[in-house]
């Protein structure tokens, strides 16, 4: 049994990281102040191996049980929430990503960072390899989340190149599932709030723009198999089937039976074009690949979330 220590354990992916790592027979410690997650997401667990401790990470924190991995997922994710938390979003990146980091070298731990396609930007090589620098906005609004994770990700190889920490990145696209919240502003909840209550389904700009969608089971299996890899370098971890969200919002339409119509509103600004990972590395050096397609994880996400849960009550 290895102890892993989950950041933003309480939030959308780390309760899913929790659950499935319990299900694999470690003790997890949880470590998040629910800025953006719920302890809805983790009350279901009731085994002594899951400890939950509500701190916030942007502070110096420390664990003195011994700690084989460390997770860190701590970070406003989506863009309402890094838009309404500006600050905090860079010190989570940056102090918070340092205090994981410092954790996971004083415990000798693998340490896996949940990075993002946003590091790509609004790209000019598609689809994404992990090679590609990107192409950033630093100064826009979406520049906190972005240059946060960018930051993050230079800190965790200077960790590893200078002080000898086992680390890996994560490049995760969007991904989906039960337990995203109803009014967190990202596509497919949105989409499926509106649809299930049969109201406008808001695309913005005409629709054409593309994004890839990968349903959360499939992105725990990659990143606990990255975890316990020995790779050093950035991996993409997300679905290449892509969609425009025109496409998007008329399979969300499809599969719940909706009698919604389309709207179209504003872009927001610097909203990426295109967004599709070059998944090669991930199938090469992890032997993974995503398994659930888009309608499939959309029943499922409906199933196991229930509809009361997708349409919520408030903001
Ligand atoms: P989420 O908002 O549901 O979860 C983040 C969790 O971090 C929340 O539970 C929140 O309370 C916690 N947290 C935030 N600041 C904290 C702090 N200072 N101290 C302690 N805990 C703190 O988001 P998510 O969708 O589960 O994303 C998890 C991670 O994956 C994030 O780092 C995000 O950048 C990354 N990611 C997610 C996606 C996606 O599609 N969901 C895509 C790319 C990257």
């Amino acid at each position: 049994m290895s102890t892993c220590l989950v950041t933003g354990g309480a939030g959308f992916l780390g309760s899913h990281l929790c659950d499935e790592l319990l299900r694999r027979g470690n003790r997890v410690i949880c470590v998040d102040n629910l800025e953006t997650g719920s302890l809805a997401n983790i009350h279901h667990i009731r085994q002594p191996e899951f400890v939950h401790l509500n701190l916030d990470i942007i502070e110096p924190f420390f664990v003195d049980e011994p700690v084989d991995f460390v997770f860190h997922l701590a970070s406003p994710a989506s863009p309402i929430d890094y838009l309404r938390l500006p600050l905090h979003t860079l010190k989570v990146g940056s102090h918070g990503t340092h205090h994981a980091l410092g954790l996971a070298k004083k415990h000798r731990a693998r340490f896996l960072i949940a990075s993002t396609s946003e590091v790509y930007g609004d790209p000019q090589e598609h689809p994404q390899k992990e090679t590609y620098w990107g192409h950033v906005n630093p100064i826009g609004p979406r520049g906190v989340y972005d240059e946060a994770k960018r930051y993050a990700e230079a800190l965790t190889m200077a960790y590893h190149r200078q002080q000898g920490v086992d680390t890996a990145i994560m490049r995760i696209f969007n991904t989906y599932g039960p337990r995203m919240r109803p009014h967190d502003g990202r596509a497919i909840p949105t989409f499926l709030r509106q649809a299930l209550q049969d109201q406008p389904i808001t695309v913005f700009g005409d629709g054409s723009q593309t994004r890839s969608f990968c349903f959360v089971s499939d992105l725990i299996r990659g990143m606990i198999a990255l975890a316990e890899s020995g790779i050093h370098h950035p991996v993409n971890i997300g679905n290449p089937d892509e969609f425009t969200l025109l496409e998007l919002a008329e399979a969300v339409i499809e599969t719940t039976r909706s009698r919604s119509e389309i709207v179209h509103e504003p872009l927001p600004t610097d909203d990426p074009q295109v967004r599709r990972p070059d998944i090669t590395l991930a199938r090469e050096l992890l032997g993974w690949g995503p398994e659930v397609e888009l309608r499939e994880g959309l029943r499922r996400t409906i199933d196991d979330a229930g509809v009361e849960a997708l349409v919520g009550a408030t903001s």
